[in-house]
């Protein structure tokens, strides 16, 4: 098994890219530039070898079974939580394991929504929803932090009203003052936009949702890879992340809720492993986690997870932070220098961003520029980036996103900054 880098304050992308296999693959005649991090990060190997070592030595059923297996698939699965707990500052019983960040907002999105039909007695009537009620999302949301509170609203009555962005991409506090109010009963936004790499207001957005008496609940998966994530200290009530974006397995996310948040929201999901009593009329319920971990869990991405977090902690959150930050300037610095490139989210220096950059080429559709850049053996999203409304807000349908990660390169910047410059002229655009 690989073992994780020291720690140290500065990174050194160029030593790290040997921990990440994929890094060495050549598309076509070219080599790999990966700039889709922000759809899916790359494992390192002590990632992948933390989950073929469970697979090959510990796999069985987790919290059942008497056997010597199936305890140490339980302590090593129990461990993975506190480490992945601990990485964002969270006790272990904080942490509740999903198949992703969708299935955690979809998760208390239907848990409120049973706590409106009665569900969870007493303890779960805050949460209990009626018409008339506000839940307030941002303009910036990813589908995945939309659909589920539109879904919410349809079923309990409740509206769903939206705090404007600026045209430079930040969200807009006089709006989100005028938005929030005594009817909100929840605010959900994203720390950092997939789009525009922004970092929000965290505590302004906070401290307006606190002062109307709503829950918080925060989309980190585009911060949690890329700097230091103290969610109990941004007080936020509930928060996902996503462990595919940060150098950990699919089908693994966090859901970390404020321990009182947890105790009195009822389950979504119901069945095995999530029960103290059952009878053929009703069940009664384990305290969180337990009570949102239905089924068979993902043991084994959990366990990759804990590695991947634990590769990042040895890197040190911070060092990736400034590594990222030289990285975002390069790109932004750079795209804005080509002649035809509107970057989105081009707010004043000064607003802390990860390192991501979405933008238009006058001319040429993203998807053609997508393929131009694939033909260079560089990798970029394109589309909407799940973000329709926040595109319809910026005048697009769809646009290009690079984004980075720990083991990207100055030079991978640099040579998708070259040959962005030559698209424009490769499609004789502008002529
Ligand atoms: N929110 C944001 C901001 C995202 O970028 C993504 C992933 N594209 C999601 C939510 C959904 O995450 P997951 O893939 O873990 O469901």
């Amino acid at each position: 098994m690989t073992t994780a880098p020291p720690r140290s304050a500065t990174l050194d992308p160029e030593t790290l890219r040997g921990d990440f296999p994929i890094l060495a693959t050549r598309v076509g005649d070219s080599p790999l530039v990966y700039l889709d991090s922000a759809a899916t990060a790359q494992r390192p190997q002590s990632v992948i070898d933390a989950e073929v070592s469970f697979l090959t030595s510990a796999n069985s059923a987790v919290h059942r079974g008497a056997h010597t297996l199936a305890a140490e698939a339980t302590e090593l699965f129990e461990d993975a939580r506190a480490a992945v707990a601990g990485f964002v500052h969270a006790a272990p019983e904080q942490l509740v394991w999903t198949s992703g960040a969708t299935a955690g907002l979809n998760l208390v999105a239907y848990a409120i929504g049973n706590a409106s039909l009665g569900r969870g007695g007493e303890a779960a009537r805050r949460f209990a929803l009626a018409a008339g009620d506000e839940l307030v999302v941002t303009e910036s949301e990813h589908h995945a932090n939309l659909i589920p509170w539109q879904e919410l609203a349809a079923r309990t009555g409740a509206r769903l009203r939206h705090i404007t962005v600026h045209d430079d991409g930040t969200i807009d506090l006089e709006a989100a003052a005028a938005v929030i109010g005594e009817r909100t009963r929840l605010v959900a936004f994203p720390h950092v936009s997939n789009v525009l790499g922004i970092v929000n207001p965290v505590a302004e957005l906070v401290a307006l949702a606190k002062a109307a008496g709503a829950l918080t609940v925060l989309d980190a998966c585009q911060s949690a890879p890329h700097l230091p994530l103290d969610l109990p200290a941004l007080d936020v009530d509930l928060a996902v992340f996503s462990g595919h974006k940060m150098l950990g397995p699919n089908a693994i996310g966090g859901f970390y809720g404020r321990a009182d948040v947890l105790e009195a929201l009822p389950p979504f999901l119901t069945g095995g492993s999530m029960i103290t009593t059952v009878t053929l009329d009703e069940a009664e319920y384990l305290p969180p986690p337990q009570r949102f971990e239905a089924g068979t869990q993902p043991v084994s991405q959990a366990i990759g997870l804990a590695a991947a977090v634990r590769y990042l902690d040895a890197l040190g959150m911070d060092a990736v932070q400034a590594h990222e930050t030289l990285l975002e300037r390069r790109l932004r610095d750079g795209l804005r220098s080509v002649p035809g490139i509107r970057l989105l989210g081009d707010a004043p220096e000064g607003i802390d961003r990860v390192a991501l950059a979405a933008f238009d080429v006058d001319g040429v559709h993203a998807h053609d520029v997508g393929q131009f850049l694939d033909a260079r053996g560089i990798a970029v999203r394109v589309g909407h980036h799940c973000a329709q409304p926040l595109h319809r807000r910026l005048g697009l349908t769809a646009s290009v996103r690079a984004s980075a990660s720990v083991y990207t390169t100055v030079a991978d910047i640099d040579e998708f900054l070259d040959a962005v410059s030559g698209v424009r002229a490769y499609f004789g655009a502008g002529r």
